[in-house]
């Protein structure tokens, strides 16, 4: 007799992940007989239930024991006629609606594929490419849709009859595994030296971890790139690296054997665990639990160190054969994207790399390892990349069948296309002034509009800075509207996407840089928002000088200088006493800081206003009070002053300092030069740099409840929504969060997307996403 036939989709992230063996095998275990395929929307099941009761616990068993990798977004079923099935079979994928497929991130190396590479008796012992329908590369590998081997980098390796038959076996981990590859017939390992000689060697991991040993600087190809790879205890080894790498305190990512391992070293929390270990594989940020073992040199200021775990079967092999950490950090020059092919690896690691472990992959997209903390219990990403895009972000339920293209901020670029219920913001792209990293945006734009088979954009969104990269780029495409929106409301915006608020705001854009709609440099911003997302500036800093325009911001100097002219002219007020000397004789560090001569140019600068903008830049202030304190005078790299002045401060102290503030044009202006004056007065007296430095970080945070105060009362709004870099300072964002919940606020943040300028774009997309819904 034929019996009722269900028929079940599940929607997310369901192909390349291991779904319909998983589906095959439980409803074996069900004795559930029908059929299961993949759609262009995700997985169906025809399924015959003999006992209707088992439907729930069917559904309720693919919801839990689903693959770690997996994504549900949505399962529905229905009721659909009568059938007669004899089996459970996986069938050919089939061709329905609209809508485009979701594509899963790469995939750390699952516990099974280890197993494999760890056991000798295993086929792919020691094997650097093993992976299955659990694990694996995935976006780093696609050339284009649908996901199937012809489309992937791995399209020129012929499976060996062995693989092929795990191919081809529907119960079999590897079934339809595209990556799927064994050292008979997949992709294989060399070991270079710089000058493009083959090292002859049986075992090139085993050859590269005894140079690793050896204090050897090596590139080492990986999943989205090449990384750098070099012995994180040898402090001549690092040094060494930060010397070629003109990298002399930016930060380095560890990559440590397991997580025992990293427990000696690290305080970690369970969701911090949870994170490093997931399928994922970010580095996290992790407090340092005692020093002396990792060179110092590794983490520069902070007292924080990224951590990852090997992610891939070439990393765990690596370490099977050391037994330190490993600074593991991108390969790239300056701020250029990372370093794919072997090639370009020779041309611009000669300098820096001793050696260069490579494989005949293909990488199809470059990815940066991601990066993030975990702040209230949640993973907060700082740099969304690989593992985690193109994962889509889910909006709200219904969306728009609309496209609508935000084309991203100048710095940590990402852009983002919103369609149907889906943000699908790209990996990192990084700061666009370069070259090379725009042609990297252009390329994968491309990609993203094959790939997700986007046919037309419908709005794009651009930022109103009209000599960035990405506002030419956005001017120059096809698009019937196109709308310009400023960098901090766009950031507003990203929290407002991100967490689907619909209702009047308090938002606070905090960061470095940003064109603001008066033509001059924002970064203090605060905005009331309402639900209509119309913004009005209601508070910000008094505006300060910028000498020299952008060179100051490489030379905090210049901007503690600047705020030091006003101190001048307030205690000198007349020329008795040359500004240099006035600098030098109240503060005696600057004698090694700054010469005379340039001195004397920034006092020109300020009086003449020449290439000297204003700004309300928070961060130009923390620059300032970091130089002030005599800790960074010249930034090697973006957030540097900030980070080393946030590093300082003294833990236990509660004291901050009493803002003055006054009103201008109904906008509350925080009062910089009183603030830096009782900095002044304070270091006059002889208080500990460390205790000014937490009386600051105290007197920022304490600013922002102290404002959404004042907006409560005036305007009853509750709800504050923090956006900027400066939000990345862990002080800030956690003493914030707290007085404002303390104080009933509700309190948003961006944790989906990076609270810096790689969110951005989101926010533009949902803007021209809102626009669209009113015209
Ligand atoms: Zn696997
Ligand atoms: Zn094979």
């Amino acid at each position: 007799m034929d019996h009722m036939i269900y028929e079940i989709t599940i929607y997310g992230i369901v192909q390349g992940v291991g779904f319909r063996p998983f589906i095959h095998n439980l409803a074996d275990s069900l004795d559930i007989k029908g059929q299961v395929y993949n759609t262009t929307e995700g997985v169906t099941i025809l399924a015959d239930f003999a006992d209707v009761s088992i439907l729930d616990l069917f559904i309720s068993k693919i919801k839990e024991d689903r693959p770690k990798a997996s994504f549900i977004e949505e399962i529905k079923f229905k009721k659909t006629g009568y059938l007669k099935f004899d089996d459970f079979r996986i069938i050919e994928s089939k061709r329905s609606g609209e809508t485009f497929q979701l594509i899963s991130p790469d995939i750390a190396t699952c516990s099974a594929c280890l197993e494999d590479i760890c056991k000798d008796y295993q086929r792919r012992y020691d094997y650097a490419f093993t992976n299955c329908t659990n694990c694996g590369p995935r976006f780093t590998i696609i050339n284009n849709m649908p996901y199937d081997r012809p489309n992937t980098t791995m399209s020129s390796f012929k499976m060996c009859r062995d693989c092929l038959s795990e191919y081809n076996d529907s119960k079999d981990r590897r079934f339809h595994a595209q990556p799927n590859a064994c050292p008979v017939c997949g992709p294989r390992l060399m070991l270079l030296d710089k000058d493009n000689n083959t090292l002859d060697c049986k075992n090139p991991l085993l050859e590269c971890a005894g140079l690793l040993k050896d204090g050897k600087i090596v590139a080492i190809k990986s999943l989205g790139g090449f990384q750098i790879a070099v012995n994180a205890t040898d402090d001549d080894a690092v040094s060494t690296l930060r010397e070629r790498k003109k990298r002399p305190f930016k930060p380095f990512a560890l990559m440590i054997k397991d997580i025992s391992s990293a427990k000696r070293l690290f305080k970690i929390s369970k969701t911090q665990q949870e994170s490093i270990l997931s399928s994922r594989a970010p580095i996290v940020l992790l407090d340092k639990k005692h020093k002396g073992y990792i060179s110092e040199l590794v983490s520069g200021y902070s007292d924080c160190e990224g951590v990852m775990m090997p992610y891939t079967p070439l990393h765990h092999i690596l370490f099977k054969y050391i037994d330190f950490p490993l600074v593991m950090t991108s390969a790239n020059i300056a701020e250029e994207p990372i370093v794919s092919e072997n090639e370009e690896a020779f041309k611009k690691l000669k300098g820096i790399c001793d050696y260069f472990l490579v494989h005949d992959r293909k990488i199809s997209s470059k990815y940066d390892d991601s990066l993030l903390m975990i702040f209230d219990d949640k993973e907060m990403l700082l740099r969304r990349a690989r593992g985690y895009a193109p994962y889509p972000l889910k909006l709200k339920d219904k969306l728009t069948n609309k496209v609508v293209f935000g084309a991203g901020a100048n710095e940590k670029n990402t852009f983002c296309f919103l369609m149907q219920k889906y943000a699908i913001v790209s990996q990192h792209i990084g700061d666009l002034e370069n070259y090379d990293t725009a042609a990297f945006y252009k390329d994968t734009m491309d990609k993203y509009m094959d790939i997700f088979n986007i046919p037309d954009i419908d709005c794009i969104v651009h930022d109103i800075h009209p000599d960035y990269y990405s506002t030419k780029f956005a001017k120059e495409m096809d698009s019937k509207i196109k709308i310009e929106l400023s960098h901090h409301k766009a950031h507003i915006l990203s929290v407002i996407a991100e967490n689907a608020l619909e209702c009047d705001l308090i938002g606070f854009s905090w960061d470095g840089t940003g064109l603001g709609e008066d033509g001059k440099i924002w970064g203090s911003e605060v905005f009331l928002v309402n639900k209509d997302l119309g913004f009005t500036r209601a508070a910000h800093l008094s505006e300060f000088l910028m000498p020299g325009g952008t060179v100051s911001i490489q030379r905090p100097y210049r901007m503690a200088l600047s705020l030091l002219y006003d101190q001048y002219i307030k205690r000198i007020g007349s020329n008795t006493n040359s500004f240099s000397s006035f600098i030098y004789e109240s503060f005696p560090f600057f004698t090694k800081v700054v010469t005379e001569k340039e001195i004397e140019l920034i006092l020109k600068q300020l009086q003449t206003g020449f290439n000297t903008p204003a700004t309300t830049s928070m961060g130009r202030l923390f620059d300032s009070v970091s130089s002030l304190l005599d800790l960074t005078h010249t930034a090697s790299y973006e957030g540097e002053a900030a980070v080393h002045l946030q590093m300082h401060a003294s833990a236990d102290c509660l004291k901050s300092y009493d803002i003055k503030t006054l009103i201008k044009d109904s906008e509350i202006v925080i009062d910089v030069n009183d603030l830096i004056g009782k900095i002044i007065y304070d270091l006059i007296k002889g208080i500990d740099s460390a205790l000014i430095s937490a009386k600051f970080h105290n007197t920022v945070s304490e600013l922002i409840y102290h404002l959404s105060k004042i907006f409560r009362d005036n305007y009853n709004i509750c709800n504050v929504a923090l956006s900027g870099g400066v939000f990345q300072n862990r002080i800030i964002l956690e003493k914030s969060f707290a007085l404002l919940r303390e104080g009933g606020f509700n309190v948003y943040s961006n944790f989906r997307v990076p609270v810096n300028d790689g969110g951005i774009s989101l926010g533009q997309a949902y803007y021209g996403l809102k626009f669209l819904e009113k015209y």
